[in-house]
């Protein structure tokens, strides 16, 4: 799958369309979901355009894919939902039509704020 630089989060990044922002550097941006399914529920995305992490994985440079991982590190503190400073919470990146991906711009969730519970349906 090509990248649509239509889609939202590219929209996002471009500033075109306004986010609730936690974070950003050179390599990443985060902010909040805008249909919460938890207490706390955040995105982490890296700046490049990749489509999902599969893409990523194969084309990301080995400083994106630092810069991705430290992001998710650095949010997680920040909103305090870190082992270090709160009580943990859950990663998860959607892959494709099975995986339930609606953005197709590589994305990772950061829930937390309260137990999360079952891992899948
Ligand atoms: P996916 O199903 O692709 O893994 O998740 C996409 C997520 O993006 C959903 O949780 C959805 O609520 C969120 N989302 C969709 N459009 C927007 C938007 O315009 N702004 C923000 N902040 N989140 C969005």
């Amino acid at each position: 799958m090509s990248y649509d630089d239509n889609n939202i989060f590219a929209k996002i990044l471009r500033g075109e369309i306004p986010c609730k922002k936690i974070y950003e550097d050179d390599f990443v941006l985060s902010f909040h979901d805008i249909n919460p399914q938890k207490a706390i529920h955040a995105l982490v995305i890296p700046k490049g355009k990749y489509v999902d992490l599969d893409d990523f994985i194969q084309n990301a440079s080995p400083e994106e894919m630092t810069g991705l991982l430290k992001g998710i590190n650095i949010v997680s503190k920040k909103l305090g939902i870190s082992t270090e400073n709160g009580n943990g919470y859950r990663a998860l990146t959607n892959i494709g039509k099975d995986g339930g991906q609606e953005v197709p711009h590589l994305h990772f969730h950061l829930f937390g704020g309260e137990k999360i519970g079952k891992m899948v349906e």
